[in-house]
């Protein structure tokens, strides 16, 4: 028997990284899994796994993201993964970068819950939502990250007062914050930076364990929360960094 079997699960940024590691894990476990993501070749990776359908969504289109919503039968688990890493201090981080960041990573969020919420009300049976913060947000200070931690500080913020206003409806909500995650946007930043191996062995250097971690540790905790077994957990942030923060 799978921990999430029976249940309807929905998530952006599945295409890659944490977002399909969680995708493929929740199918482990049982869940008829509605995978989205902006890049319809990397959701190929995953289109005929059992339990997976595959659907294009760029979370920041409103009018997608309702239509999406509205061809959702059922749901009782939404991941809200998508996010992206401006790199630079306050100073490096322009206007329209703000407004493009604090779009997508939060924003984003926003309407996937406006649409969904209601859904979930009127199934009456509760839910599960899971969004995607960061130990870089309100918990660690990291340099060069301005409007990426101000982002991922609003998700921490934005997912109380949603458990707050919501858990009379059995809607729970939790946000997760990892440390560093060995993902190809992660290899990707390394990449821009030149010498691939100084950026890889720069990153590892501030994680106490010595090591990254990988997507599939994070889909451990989302599948968690997800499930039953956390019943009694809404409202928290969850890091899980290797004791970055500790
Ligand atoms: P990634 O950055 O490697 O992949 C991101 C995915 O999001 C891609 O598949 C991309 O196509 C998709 N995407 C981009 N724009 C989109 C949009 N507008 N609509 C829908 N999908 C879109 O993935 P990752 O590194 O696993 O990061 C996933 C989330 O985890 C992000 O929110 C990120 O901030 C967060 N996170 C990552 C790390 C890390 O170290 N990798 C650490 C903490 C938090």
């Amino acid at each position: 028997m799978g921990r999430l079997d029976g249940k309807v699960f929905v998530l952006s940024a599945a295409g890659q990284g944490i977002g399909k590691a969680v995708a493929l894990a929740a199918a482990k476990e049982g869940a008829q899994v509605i995978a989205t993501d902006i890049n319809a070749d990397l959701l190929k990776a995953i289109e005929g796994v059992d339990g997976i359908k595959t659907q294009v969504l760029d979370v920041t289109k409103s009018e997608d993201v309702e239509k999406f919503a509205k061809s959702i039968e059922k749901i009782d688990i939404l991941f809200n993964c998508a996010g992206f890493v401006h790199d630079g201090t306050l100073l490096d981080c322009s206007e329209e970068m703000w407004d493009f960041s604090f779009d997508l990573n939060v924003k984003s969020v926003y309407r996937m819950c406006s649409n969904f919420v209601p859904k979930f009300i009127s199934q009456g049976k509760g839910g599960s939502v899971i969004n995607m913060s960061s130990v870089a947000s309100s918990i660690k200070g990291v340099p060069n990250r301005c409007v990426y931690l101000a982002t991922k500080a609003a998700i921490i913020g934005l997912t109380k007062s949603m458990a707050a206003d919501f858990v009379k409806h059995k809607i729970r909500f939790n946000s997760v914050c990892p440390g560093t995650v060995d993902t190809p946007s992660l290899r990707e930043r390394m990449a821009a930076k030149g010498d691939v191996e100084t950026a890889y062995k720069a990153f590892v250097a501030r994680q106490a364990m010595g090591r990254l971690a990988e997507p599939s540790e994070i889909a451990h905790l989302v599948v968690y929360l997800a499930s039953d077994e956390s019943s009694f957990v809404t409202g928290q942030e969850f890091i899980i960094d290797g004791g970055w923060s500790m």
